[in-house]
């Protein structure tokens, strides 16, 4: 029976590798999602049985904790509006790291009251060591997610402006960091010379939470989702830590790949913002974290103006951004799109900048959904060589993404690539005010002369236009 054991869990791990390849293309995306969940479904069931074979199976408390879970977990898949998906991911992170934490400690003190039990192969000492890496990752993982968690929402009202500041972080406060991770580790080392003493272990705990708020207080404005994707390879590796610790190696693959991966989608964002990961943790960023006051003015045109200029238009490239994803206009872009095509025999091309919205691919996943060619969607680094021979440039709900400041050498936004809208004839920019976007920086795209602005609600402006297209 030892064998089919195995093999479940070789059949899970193969499930998730094929999954996560199958996540590399929009296109197969959904199919990598159920292979996921399929070898998930696999890993448990070979658990329980493995369990109920090893006689140590809790039937009351499996079922309790599988009813209560996915209860928990259909409920917030239903509610969860598209532009709160990071505050999840990011509370998913810090509960997986506090989850794999928590089994490392239950088992580890286990084996320190009967070293009869630490899996063949491994020695106590080894399994400290793994059980006060698993605390240290899991604990920080668990404490820097909430906080990143609240600072996405916008902050908790309670400590107002004091932890929605993106750059509250004194110079001093990096020696701090180094030193409480320097304690763990002595921590680790003491608990390993004196097991019996629980004090190391709750010290261990105690200082990761620590460490999990000093790490992600500073951090704010545009970094936040590299901290949420480091975040998220930190909980892969609390769970390898632990699959060792439990000899459960489909945890320690598992663990392991979404370590892994976390970590490689947190050096692309990083290259995609010009940042390396030290400046993201160690450097404060954006003067004192206010938003830039705003002084100049701007008139506003009307859909019925942009219309008239769109007239005729053959190359028109839509730059999508948050307040798309904010007024869930993805329907009407679509239309839009189709409108132009129809009439004007338009080419119609969409320019994805990497961190655009709040998540990760927020707008591929929006657009795929309002049914728009993937081919149609351009990489930035593509598509910007396009702008100065494209008509218009429609900018619907994007701003740091199209902030010309970030060429400049200075400010929060210094050195982040962006979409070059700026180039395109004439730029045409949906949204309801002048106001700063996410990094809090005024945008000289909004003042230039070529530029038309719409202000208004994402949703009632591409609604307006498309009735003033339709009226030609
Ligand atoms: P921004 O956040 O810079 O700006 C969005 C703009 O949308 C705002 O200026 C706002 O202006 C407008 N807006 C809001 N609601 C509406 C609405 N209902 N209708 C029309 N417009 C609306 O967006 P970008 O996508 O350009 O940039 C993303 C930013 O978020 C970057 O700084 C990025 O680093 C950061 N970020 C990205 C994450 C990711 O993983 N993608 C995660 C977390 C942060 P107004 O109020 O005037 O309408």
């Amino acid at each position: 029976m030892e064998d089919w054991i195995s093999i479940g869990y070789l059949l899970s791990a193969a499930l998730f590798i094929f999954g996560l390849k199958k996540l590399g293309h929009p296109r197969t995306a959904p199919f990598g999602n159920q292979l996921g969940a399929m070898g998930m479904l696999v890993a448990v069931v070979t658990t329980v049985v493995s369990m109920q074979l090893a006689g140590n199976a809790q039937w009351e408390l499996i079922i309790a904790g599988l009813v209560v879970g996915s209860l928990i977990g259909y409920w917030m898949a239903v509610k969860v509006e598209m532009t709160g998906m990071p505050e999840l991911v990011a509370m998913f992170n810090g509960f997986g790291g506090a989850a794999s934490a928590l089994v490392a400690l239950s088992e580890i003190q286990k084996y320190i009251s009967n070293a009869d039990l630490v899996p063949d192969g491994l020695e106590l000492t080894v399994t400290m060591i793994a059980a006060g890496l698993s605390a240290l990752v899991g604990w920080m993982t668990l404490t820097g997610s909430l906080l990143a968690m609240y600072k996405l929402k916008g902050g908790i009202e309670v400590f107002g402006k004091w932890i929605r500041t993106p750059t509250w972080g004194p110079s001093w406060l990096n020696p701090v960091k180094v030193l409480l991770l320097l304690s763990v580790f002595v921590m680790i080392f003491l608990s390993i010379e004196e097991p019996t003493n629980q004090n190391y272990l709750w010290g261990i705990i105690g200082v990761s939470c620590l460490l999990g708020i000093v790490l992600v207080l500073p951090i704010g404005g545009a970094d936040m989702p590299v901290v949420v994707s480091l975040l998220n390879s930190l909980s892969g590796i609390a769970a390898a830590f632990t699959g060792f610790i439990i000899g459960n190696s489909v945890l320690i693959i598992a663990g392991s790949l979404v370590g892994a991966s976390g970590l490689i989608l947190t050096f692309i964002m990083c290259k995609a913002m010009n940042r390396t990961l030290l400046d993201v943790l160690f450097k404060s960023f954006g003067g004192d974290g206010e938003k830039q006051a705003l002084t100049r003015t701007k008139v506003g045109s009307d859909p019925d103006e942009v219309a008239m200029m769109l007239d005729g238009a053959q190359k028109v490239i839509i730059v999508p951004g948050y307040g798309m994803a904010v007024s869930q206009c993805q329907h009407a872009v679509k239309e839009f799109a189709d409108l132009m095509k129809e009439k004007f025999d338009t080419e119609i091309k969409y320019a994805i900048h990497p961190v655009a919205g709040r998540m990760p691919g927020h707008m591929n996943v929006l657009l795929a959904e309002a049914n728009v060619p993937y081919e149609q969607l351009i990489e930035m680094d593509e598509i910007n060589s396009e702008f100065p021979e494209c008509d218009v440039a429609l900018v619907i709900g994007a701003n740091d993404t199209t902030n010309p400041a970030a060429r400049s050498g200075e400010g929060p936004l210094a050195g982040m690539p962006i979409i070059d809208a700026d180039a395109a004839r004439t730029v045409v920019i949906i949204k309801r005010s002048l106001s700063v976007g996410y990094a809090g920086v005024d945008n000289d795209l909004f003042y230039m002369d070529k530029t038309m602005m719409l202000f208004g609600d994402g949703k009632a402006m591409m609604t307006g236009l498309n009735t003033a297209v339709k009226e030609i």
